[in-house]
């Protein structure tokens, strides 16, 4: 355990200190957790040292873990001190699809705070031929094969629905207001999980005598402390639902899949794009639950010749569901229509026939309610031709999302079907 990592692999490197990277000569920073409490570190680094080696090396994937990689902050960090090259102690693998699906759901990005999820994406995309810059707004374009004849907006929100505090009682309980679309039924016995480390479960005024379910005014947070000095947040803190990644088969389970599943299947497309005529614009957008705001300004900024959102859809698959024939596992979803958006028919069919070539599998999908990010990109400047691709996800907007890896796994080669030839839209 220790508080400055840096400082600790530069040691290691230098042999200053005794122990096994000394005696094996190991030179290499292969893996990492972080952790915001002392007391969870200990169980934790207790808990792996007790594993057999076959474990530790397949098991490692637990929350907080990080694979240090060429020009993470720490190597970039350590560099600027003079104390080692850069290049010299970090490793470069890049995370599989499922372990970087699970570090973008487990990182924390509430609307408007964005920041953990941007590093990430940041981190991801080191070493890519994309040029990278940040919105004013917040959100990350990474361009690929700039000037190319057709400019292709793709579009995936790093932000998630949470909550915002909006008062703390004398007893330092607070209020909050949700930030996005929160379903009141999914909110009781829940948990919610602020930046700065906080915990609250979601409590409810007179629980045993209603008859109706509550309003979300009547649900307060509760931090375990018993006055507002006590109280671990203040008035305008933003926290997001606390639930881990869970893997149940073929499904993985988690809070913020919406949407980002959609942010892991861009990473993933970029990675694997071998060559492209047109110009991609692989955007990670900001304040998509609050009102597609960082889609519309990146949008006008890059100016597309066509849009296309990367985010989930509703299912019908479910006992007494609404009539919708999408299903999990049946292949990423065309959107043909949606509440704020119809999509162009020419890039409906461009997406369908592409698919049918490469023999992908796919639905196609009109959603009563909802919206994404090409409705915003498709009302931008003079009008930009815009559909999306959905990931199928059933329980959207609970903090159980479910989605199936292999509709992931077929998006990515949808789009990259759509990407590796000219798209045109005659
Ligand atoms: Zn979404």
């Amino acid at each position: 355990m220790e508080e400055s990592l840096c400082r600790r692999v530069s040691e290691h490197k230098q042999k200053s200190t005794h122990g096994f990277t000394a005696k094996f000569s190991v030179t290499r920073l292969v893996y990492y957790e972080k952790n915001r409490d002392v007391h969870a570190a200990m169980a934790g680094e207790k808990q792996i040292r007790g594993w057999r080696l076959s474990k530790k090396i397949a098991g490692t994937m637990r929350p907080g873990a990080i694979w240090a990689k060429n020009g993470s902050a720490c190597a970039e960090k350590m560099a600027a001190h003079g104390r080692s090259d850069a290049r010299g102690f970090t490793y470069e693998k890049r995370l599989p699809m499922k372990a970087l699906i699970r570090r973008l759901v487990e990182a924390h990005g509430p609307s408007g705070r964005e920041d953990e999820v941007r590093d990430i994406v940041l981190d991801e995309l080191q070493g890519s031929a994309a040029q990278v810059e940040i919105s004013p707004l917040g959100s990350v374009h990474a361009i690929v094969n700039k000037g190319g004849a057709t400019r292709v907006m793709l579009a995936a929100h790093m932000d998630e629905i949470g909550v915002i505090v909006s008062h703390v009682d004398e007893r330092g309980f607070a209020r909050f207001h949700p930030i996005g679309w929160v379903d009141v039924n999914t909110c009781l016995g829940h948990r919610v999980h602020f930046a700065n480390g906080a915990t609250a479960v979601i409590g409810v005024e007179n629980r045993w005598d209603r008859k109706k379910p509550p309003g979300l005014q009547e649900l307060f947070l509760d931090f375990g402390v018993d006055s507002a000095r006590r109280c671990p947040v203040k008035v305008g803190d933003t926290g997001s639902f606390d639930r881990p990644f869970a893997e149940i088969g073929d499904r993985l389970v988690a809070k913020s899949m919406d949407d980002r599943i959609g942010v892991a299947i861009l990473l993933e497309t970029l990675r694997r794009l071998s060559s492209t005529p047109n110009e991609v614009q692989f955007v990670f957008t900001v304040q998509e639950e609050v009102g597609v705001r960082g889609a519309r300004t990146s949008a006008f900024g890059l100016d597309p010749h066509v849009g296309i959102a990367v985010d989930i859809t509703d299912t019908g698959d479910t006992p007494r569901a609404h009539k919708m024939p999408v299903r999990l596992g049946k292949g990423p979803a065309i959107k043909v229509r949606d509440k704020g958006m119809i999509a162009d028919p020419r890039l409906v069919d461009l997406m369908v026939r592409r698919a049918r070539a490469a023999h992908i599998p796919y639905q196609l999908e009109v959603m009563e309610l909802g919206g994404t990010d090409a409705a915003a990109i498709q009302l931008t400047r003079a009008g930009v031709p815009s559909g999306a691709l959905s990931i199928p996800c059933r329980y959207a907007h609970t903090p159980s999302e479910m989605v199936d890896l292999r509709d992931v796994e077929n998006a990515v080669e949808l789009l990259l079907a759509l990407l590796r030839r000219a798209i045109r839209l005659d």
